[in-house]
């Protein structure tokens, strides 16, 4: 588009603003001009739409458009336009203007939303990138303002699952190799492209080798040849190239390792209201005092550990902190007043730096020994740096910088008075000039008998001598006056001895200015060499604020230690669903207890609606996730299995909107739980089969938990929440599986939910019951219950026996004999399926059945 737009007459501006448009066309670009940066014709349009700004032309004509915002309020704009997704190529003055040549100008750094570090704020932007191979799919994953890169090889639909998980504002693949379909075939991705060459595994090699000035990168586990050394090299490429610096706060690879952490799918993320909102687990368990420890949180909600010894590490901490309550108390208000150095020292890395990046880390260094004295002994887990590491450091910022700080050095002074006796002196000279102007305006008053003489500054003109116009006629000017301006009734002179301190005196500013810029770039680098210990202040820092957040919720609400054991045992007693907890606000929130282990592995849990069977199984799951993410669970005490994978199906949610239909998302879901299921896993049903007809949706659910509980080959902990009464029937012929009811009174009224869990069946006329609630007519109530009598009475006549479900049953539902059935189910392949195959299979294996 720039190309047509460009005018048929050329001035040697035009010349350079279109020469680095063309190269970053991509972009919106930022054109430095004075104390603005420009953007013109569809940029211009474009970002006075984004940012609401005016709209103006730079030329009489109308034909060129052109917005503006001021140079030292960029970033704020910035983010603002990365926010919705757009790029920024950022074109600098490299020479200061003369007003008579044309001064150079250079795109100095590119804006993305993956790379762009915000200078405040909670989310950060993040940066994936994803290289496909045939049933391999690599995936690395940069926080720009983080140290670490992390990566893994996962089969497709994992790696899905992971990338949704991390959340990426932007995804960078390789040209060709058909990424780009893969991508697009999810809206809502944003991805760039770069060359094959930036994921060659080779190149990759030696350029992460001679970036962090080592042989091989066998160190992180990562040889010759793998796929993940090319998805690293291409992030840190991307970082370096969008920054046109090096990306040396990059310092190390780890691994996303599924068995390093408990595995929950999106899904599930989703199905237990993980994030978003008042309502989930992850506000109802921030505490946290500082945007950091927040962020910290929610990987850590997102991934929680699968290893006793780590999680016995953070619970031991959090105990430690539970116990000192003061120190807890007082460690908090100390973490508020530190700010996320993590992201400063990225900052002053990537040259995108301002002098609050130095105060994030003066201020931070600051509370560091009080954190440390608070702490004590405490907390052997959080490897917080000795805070004499950073002494030196500390001293220095402290010195030098004043207490409030600039967003931007042309905006104000940052150094501290006392620390350079030069720029002292150059000040002093610029405030005992304030003086010198004074005298020098009372002197010329007297001398020229005009009490309203003023003398003043303009930016463009300079100093001045102002005399009112009535003034300026009748008094003889003193011949060394040169008039400068005219204005309506006031003229405007310079005096030879105006002009001399006027020269003096920018001399001063310009040394000034000097100064201060050298005194940035020396605690700039003396910041970027502690790097190493900042980084780990940074990650100490956020973990004491998740683990004392922990603390905190533990000690408010009366949450208790829980133990994860490798035994395949589960016991939960007086458990509390923490969200529910919360939204009751007061009122009781029933307790409930579980005991599981693996001659009671599948609970089906019955009862009307509304009994509390779904709030009391996400309460089984979300205690596991707070276990292991090593908080504190609600719960009198509990004894939780290491569970590696956490399954959930919950629920119809509204996923008619995304094209498939209710049932198939669930059969979708169901699926994925049956292929990937594991020895490690805790399974939660919701009502499955529920979307299709009755006996369809019967047949499923069965077959499905006889599968889990028969048929895997593992024995995972199911819970399975239903309204198919039928299935109850099931403990009979099943070892393993147990049945939970929902509690529920008759009183005079009607029914009265309890939400307490007892054993056994719910007793099914409860469903009539609930109508009555709800108040259908007297004379239907009656007539259901005669009908309800009646099928019962036939049903247990035409099977005879009450174990009409037994083994016999089975075999003439579906012919489990010769295994036919079972083998043909397992070779279905639904990941590689449409959902029209799917269904279309579906059909077939029940009418084989
Ligand atoms: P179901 O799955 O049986 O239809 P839910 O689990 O959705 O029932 O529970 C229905 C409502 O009952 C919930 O919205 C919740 O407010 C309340 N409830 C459930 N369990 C409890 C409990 N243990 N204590 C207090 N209220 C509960």
């Amino acid at each position: 588009a720039p190309f047509q737009q460009r005018p048929a007459r050329m001035t040697p501006m035009l010349e350079q603003y279109f020469y680095w448009k063309n190269k970053y066309p991509d972009c919106v670009l930022f054109f430095r001009m004075g104390d603005f940066f420009e953007c013109f014709f569809d940029d211009a349009k474009l970002v006075s739409r984004e940012l609401d700004i005016a709209l103006t032309a730079r030329d009489a004509n109308k034909n060129m458009p052109m917005a503006g915002v001021p140079h030292h309020a960029v970033d704020q704009y910035a983010a603002r336009l990365i926010e919705k997704g757009y790029k920024i190529a950022v074109c600098e003055q490299m020479t200061p203007p003369d007003g008579r040549t044309l001064v150079d100008r250079e795109v100095v750094k590119i804006l993305t939303p993956g790379t762009f570090i915000p200078e405040e704020g909670t989310v950060d932007s993040s940066l994936a990138s994803l290289l496909l191979e045939q049933d391999q799919w690599t995936v690395g994953f940069l926080t720009p303002s983080a140290s670490t890169v992390q990566v893994g090889t996962f089969s497709p639909q994992e790696a899905w699952s992971v990338l949704l998980s991390f959340a990426p504002r932007e995804i960078l693949i390789p040209r060709g190799r058909g990424s780009r379909e893969k991508i697009e075939a999810h809206p809502g991705w944003s991805y760039s492209e770069m060359s094959a060459e930036d994921f060659d595994p080779e190149i990759g090699l030696a350029r992460l080798c001679r970036l962090w000035n080592v042989n091989s990168l066998e160190g992180f586990g990562l040889r010759r040849g793998d796929p993940r050394i090319g998805a690293v090299s291409a992030l840190v490429s991307y970082a370096e190239e969008t920054s046109f610096s090096k990306a040396a706060h990059i310092r190390s690879i780890s691994q996303i390792l599924p068995e390093g952490f408990m595995h929950l799918d999106w899904h599930t993320q989703n199905n237990l209201d993980l994030w978003g909102g008042e309502a989930s687990l992850f506000e109802c368990m921030n505490e946290c005092a500082t945007p950091f420890g927040k962020k910290l949180l929610r990987d850590w909600i997102a991934r929680p550990l699968c290893s006793i010894e780590k999680i016995n590490e953070r619970l031991d901490s959090v105990q430690e902190l539970y116990g000192h309550e003061d120190a807890s108390r007082s460690l908090a208000d100390l973490l508020e007043k530190c700010r996320d150095v993590e992201r400063a020292i990225a900052r002053l890395h990537m040259k995108s730096a301002n002098p609050r990046d130095l105060g994030a880390i003066r201020d931070t260094l600051d509370v560091h020994p009080e954190i440390d004295a608070a702490l004590g002994e405490m907390c052997r887990s959080a490897a917080l740096p000795d805070p004499g590491e950073l002494a030196e450091l500390r001293a220095r910022l402290d010195r030098f910088l004043l207490p409030e700080l600039p967003r931007s050095l042309s905006l104000g002074a940052i150094a501290a008075p006392g620390c350079d006796e030069e720029l002292d002196q150059w000040r002093s000279l610029g405030d005992s000039g304030d003086a010198w102007l004074e005298d020098f305006a009372e002197r010329e008053k007297k001398r020229l008998g005009i009490a309203k003489l003023k003398v003043g500054y303009n930016k463009v003109y300079g100093f001045y001598i102002e005399i009112s116009r009535a003034k300026a006629e009748n008094t003889e000017i003193p011949p060394e006056y040169v008039r400068k301006q005219t204005l309506v009734n006031a003229e405007r002179y310079i005096s030879p001895e105006l002009k001399e301190y006027e020269e003096r005196r920018l001399q001063a500013d310009s040394k000034i200015a000097e100064i201060e810029q050298r005194i940035f770039d020396e605690l700039t680098a003396a910041c970027l060499e502690r790097t190493d210990a900042i980084q780990r202040l940074g990650h100490a820092l956020s973990e004491l604020d998740v683990l004392n957040s922990f603390a905190r919720t533990a000690r408010e609400r009366g949450y208790c230690r829980p133990e994860v054991v490798e035994e395949r045992v589960l016991e939960i007693r007086e458990g509390r669903h923490p969200m529910v907890e919360r939204a009751l606000r007061g009122q009781p929130c029933i307790p409930n207890d579980l005991k599981m282990d693996l001659t009671r592995r599948t609970a089906i849990v019955t009862g009307p609606n509304m009994a509390g069977k779904s709030t009391y199984l996400r309460m089984a799951a979300i205690l596991q996730i707070m276990a292991q993410a090593g908080s504190y669970v609600p719960a009198a005490s509990a004894r939780l299995p290491l569970t590696d994978r956490l399954f959930t199906r919950i629920g119809a949610r509204d996923e008619l909107a995304r094209g498939n239909s209710t049932f198939m998302v669930e059969m979708m879901e169901t699926a994925n739980i049956l292929h990937n299921v594991t020895a490690r896993s805790e399974v939660i049903l919701d009502e499955i089969g529920r979307g299709t007809s009755t006996y369809d949706g019967m047949s499923i659910a069965w077959s499905v938990v006889e599968y889990l509980h028969n048929l895997c080959g593992v024995q995972p902990f199911v819970l399975f929440a239903t309204h198919y009464h039928e299935l109850t029937d099931l403990e009979k012929t099943m070892p393993g599986l147990f049945n939970l009811s929902m509690d529920v009174e008759e009183t005079d009224e009607g029914v009265r939910f309890l939400h307490k869990i007892q054993p056994g069946p719910a007793d099914r006329s409860y469903g009539i019951e609930v109508a009555r609630i709800a108040g259908l007519p007297r004379v239907v109530l009656k007539r259901a219950h005669e009908i309800l009598e009646r099928l019962e009475a036939e049903q247990s006549e035409s099977h005879g026996d009450p174990n009409r479900f037994a083994p016999s049953a089975q075999v003439n539902m579906f012919d489990l004999s010769g295994d036919a059935f079972i083998e043909e189910v397992a070779s279905l392949e639904p990941d590689r399926m449409t959902p029209r195959d799917a269904l279309d299979q579906l059909y077939r294996l029940v009418s084989q059945a």
